[in-house]
């Protein structure tokens, strides 16, 4: 920029006077989709939304990001919320912006492939509901994948954009896999697709400043649609990323409104306004307008998601993206599942492993749902393996990636390693190679069936297809059937005041009785802590076991486990807890026979998928009784001894402790 340049934008009346950019710079708004989902675990409620959608709608975004990725799974799930819903109540606000989804290829909004008639269903209701730019892209970046979609999108009038998912092997772009010519050939197929534009998505913040600028450079040279970039600020590189990148040229670039940015968000939209004033690149945005959204979000809506903002750091940047190239999704994923299982001094060992476990499975890029695949089967490898063998506990997903069900990996998947995990594969041992979809049947009909009459619309028939399990049960609460749980419900500004005063009270020792605390019995080391929320209001609770230190057995989960399988409602995870298994025992201790038969007990925490057995049938040690749901990827749990199935303890869409006993087998 030149001191001329600078000079005039001083003197410039910034309201008055600002000069018309001669290629001003695109902005996509993400905050209402993956603003949140990075920040607050894609807990936003449309209601939070509504109050800025109409100022937003006036800023002149090239499109705002509303729909898609997580939304879709966590709205049924967590918030008692029809995705369909908030896409068409949005637009009521918002009827200038065009509305942006992200989807995941042939996963839709999910986590597997699903077959060809479920994805046009999709595609085509979606884009009657509102949507009119389709951010597509694939795990893998097989675009085989995108070929029963991109059809539908244009036949839809929509705008079909296509990503490249932005990786490394290296710590900057090159190496043998992913290279320049590596994305610049991605870009020349996806041009060929005839993508209106493509996007470079750089999901865990691994663009470099200067990569970026060759990269958009090149591709500015190589292609005609227009190029779009996407890069979380999680590494703290982001900004400097897009800078370099508008000066490469980039066209269009996502950022959010500064309450829902950084973390592992995006760049804030008010700093590049500020930039780019007076330059050729003006946004053209009124920073005024802008002001006035983050006023009302700062006072309306965040106070409602504070509670969620992962603050166990006083960091902005996670440095360990730079080290692992791990997404910070995956990242805190990985935390989790670790700490729910009492493993969690086991995470350098994750790290230590991921590279390598991703290598086995044929350097796939780490984005939903590749991400979780490679982070849930190293943490399965890191708990589960022993000495004389690897990968004994392999999870579905990784199945059917080695099965060819994703598509084809960037490099090929170790022979050993696929093998092993197709060996008594249901689909066959024998790996394809053609387009994923193809060997999948047509799913709609059979999900109508199983449905009935609880589907009421199209569109609650593609959400049960998608989400059998939480989405049978969202239909039941959305049509009456069955209650709202309370957790679902929206916590209000009145909610957050009483907390606010019930942790004042807390810090002036306000809160307990004094003599109540003199009689208390001293906290023990095993004492476990559970979050529980009562009508919105949440405490913390110590919960100790009575009666000295925790037995290290599971041989006689006393009384006799066998019990009535629970009703409907679904069991409450607290519930169950109690009875996890304490911190000292190995979560692969085999359970010793007992009196009333072998139990076979939740290896992780997580939600009951299905059993594959029912009281009464025979079981081999080995065959599959139970299919469980930890992180969204699905492991078989196998018997544990030969006998008969006596006991069934829980139901499909149950949550179940660690260590919690599913079956047993007499
Ligand atoms: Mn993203």
């Amino acid at each position: 920029m030149t001191d001329h340049t600078k000079l005039k934008m001083v003197e410039m009346n910034y309201d008055k006077d600002r000069p018309k950019a001669d290629n001003p710079l695109l902005v996509e708004d993400i905050s209402l989709r993956d603003g949140h989902q990075s920040l607050f675990a894609t807990r936003g409620r449309t209601e939070d939304m509504i109050p800025i959608a109409e100022r937003m709608d006036e800023i002149g975004f090239w499109a705002a990001e509303v729909w898609g990725g997580a939304t879709f799974d966590t709205m049924h799930r967590f918030l008692g919320e029809d995705p369909w819903q908030r896409l068409r109540t949005l637009k009521r606000y918002m009827k200038k912006t065009p509305f942006s989804m992200l989807l995941r290829g042939q996963n839709l909004v999910g986590y597997r492939n699903y077959a060809d008639d479920l994805a046009k269903a999709f595609v085509k209701k979606t884009a009657e509901n509102g949507m009119e730019i389709f951010r597509t892209f694939d795990a893998l970046n097989d675009y085989r994948n995108f070929e029963t979609v991109v059809p539908v999108i244009k036949e839809c009038g929509c705008h079909f954009q296509g990503c490249m998912c932005y990786t490394l092997t290296e710590p900057r772009l090159g190496g043998d896999v992913y290279n320049l010519d590596y994305y610049l050939k991605k870009a020349k197929d996806l041009e060929a697709m005839g993508a209106d534009s493509i996007c470079i998505k750089d999901m865990a913040g691994l663009l470099s400043p200067y990569d970026a600028y060759e990269l958009v450079k090149a591709l500015k040279e190589t292609v005609k649609p227009l190029i779009h970039l996407h890069s979380h600020f999680t590494s703290g590189m982001s900004p400097m990323v897009h800078l370099k990148a508008i000066e490469a040229g980039v066209d269009i670039i996502d950022t959010c409104v500064t309450p829902y940015a950084y973390r592992t968000s995006h760049a804030a939209l008010e700093p590049f306004v500020m930039s780019l004033l007076g330059t050729s690149r003006d946004t053209g945005f009124d920073i005024k307008a802008l002001a006035e959204i983050n006023e009302i979000l700062e006072r309306d809506v965040m106070p409602k998601y504070k509670h969620l903002l992962d603050d166990t750091k006083v960091s902005m940047i996670d440095i360990n993206v730079l080290l692992h190239q791990t997404p910070g999704g995956m990242l805190s994923n990985l935390v989790n599942q670790l700490r729910e299982m009492d493993a969690i001094d086991k995470i350098d060992e994750v790290y230590r492993q991921l590279p390598r476990v991703r290598r086995e499975l044929g350097n796939v890029p780490l984005v939903t749902p590749t991400s979780q695949i490679v982070g849930t089967q190293t943490v399965n490898n890191v708990l589960f393996d022993t000495p004389d063998e690897r990968y004994k506990m392999v999870t579905a997903q990784v199945r059917d990636l080695c099965y060819g069900l994703y598509g084809k990996t960037s490099t090929p998947i170790d022979p050993e390693v696929q093998k092993k995990a197709l060996k008594g594969y249901e689909r066959g041992e024998e790996p394809i190679s053609c387009r994923p979809a193809e060997v999948l049947k047509p799913e709609l009909e059979d999900a109508k069936a199983a449905i009935g009459d609880l589907a009421v619309d199209d569109e609650d028939l593609i959400l049960y297809a998608m989400f059998p399990v939480t989405g049978k049960k969202y239909l039941m609460q959305k049509y009456g059937k069955e209650k709202m749980p309370d957790s679902l419900k929206p916590i209000t500004l009145e909610d957050v005041a009483k907390q606010k005063a019930m942790i004042e009270k807390a810090k002036k020792g306000e809160l307990v009785e004094k003599s109540k605390l003199e009689n208390a019995p001293e906290k023990s080391e095993y004492a476990r802590t559970f979050n529980v929320f009562v009508e919105g209001e949440y405490f913390e609770v110590g919960v100790d076991e009575v009666g000295g230190a925790p037995v290290i057995s599971y041989a006689a989960p006393a009384p006799a486990p066998v019990q009535p399988a629970p009703a409907a409602a679904p069991a409450p995870a607290p519930k169950a807890a109690p009875k996890a298994a304490p911190k000292v025992a190995a979560p692969k201790a085999a359970p010793a026979a007992s009196a009333t038969g072998t139990p076979l007990t939740a290896p992780m925490p997580g939600m009951i998928i299905k059993y594959e057995k029912k009281v009464g049938d025979a079981v081999k040690k080995g065959d599959t009784v139970v299919v469980i749901e930890a992180m969204k990827m699905e492991n078989a749990l196998p018997s544990p001894v030969d006998g008969v199935v006596a006991a069934i303890n829980f139901s499909s869409g149950d949550s179940a402790a660690r260590g919690a006993v599913l079956a047993v087998i007499e």
